[in-house]
């Protein structure tokens, strides 16, 4: 197995909390991994120390067989890492189009770009809304126009926290679709969700994390059939 993203004994500590705690994992190349676990587990600061948004306290990141431990999240983008962070940050004053196009100035230019914002707003069926504010989107579409900013770095591996927060049934099968379609184009994911119907359309395979630790990992069958994964879930107090 060829791993894309490594973490080797990564560890994140806010005070007395260790948020993150000696994490191992590994994603192959060409993978939908999916990152489970109830709230509070440590997944969005996991993202964060892959991504570069936070330096860790201890262990390493490894990006394609480089140590990016110390890179900047600008450097991690140039060498093919992009992120979809939890709370959307599209720039709600700003048209479609041109929230697309911050993004993708930093790999094309000229016709080139707006061939790809073209494509993008196809891709992501934003073409109609390309010249309306972005704060006036559905909540659905203003996710997708943030997988679209991602998109326009031109990933090799795609972090995506919480896709489908605030989406329809309908909206998130849509969202499905197009991570299953991306992969199927060679791009690696590695996605964290709560809705277990998405995780089980689109996972290969499942980590789950569990008070910052790696507490199960393995295909999405045994994962879902593994009672201890449910009873960490009912822990947390959910259906009380
Ligand atoms: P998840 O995304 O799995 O819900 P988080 O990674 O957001 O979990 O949080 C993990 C733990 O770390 C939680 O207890 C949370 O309160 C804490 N935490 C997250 N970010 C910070 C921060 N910036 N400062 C202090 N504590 C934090
Ligand atoms: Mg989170």
């Amino acid at each position: 197995m060829t791993a894309l993203l490594q973490t080797r004994a990564l560890h994140k500590q806010f005070g007395g909390l260790s948020a993150v705690a000696d994490v191992n994992l590994e994603i192959a190349a060409g993978e939908i991994h999916c990152l489970i676990g109830p709230n509070g587990a440590g997944k969005s600061t996991l993202f964060k120390l892959v991504a570069g948004t936070y330096a860790p306290s201890g262990g390493e990141v490894m990006f394609r067989g480089e140590n990016v431990t110390h890179r900047k999240p600008y450097e991690r983008v140039e060498r093919g890492m992009s992120i979809k962070l939890q709370v959307p940050s599209v720039f709600r004053e700003l048209p479609v189009a041109q929230n697309l196009e911050i993004s993708l100035q930093r790999k094309a230019s000229g016709a080139a770009m707006q061939r790809e914002k073209r494509r993008l707003l196809e891709l992501l069926q934003l073409q109609d809304d390309a010249d309306r504010p972005a704060g006036i989107l559905a909540h659905g579409q203003q996710q997708w126009l943030e997988i679209g900013m991602a998109l326009a770095l031109q990933p090799t591996l795609l972090l995506l926290d919480e896709p489908t927060a605030g989406m329809s049934p309908q909206e998130t099968e849509r969202t499905g679709d197009l991570i299953t379609r991306l992969n199927g184009e060679g791009m690696t994911m590695l996605v964290v969700e709560h809705d277990m119907t998405f995780v089980r359309q689109i996972a290969q395979r499942i980590t789950v994390l569990h008070l910052g630790r790696v507490f199960a990992q393995g295909s999405p069958e045994a994962i879902i059939a593994d009672p201890r994964v449910e009873e960490i879930y009912l822990g947390k107090g959910h259906g009380h």
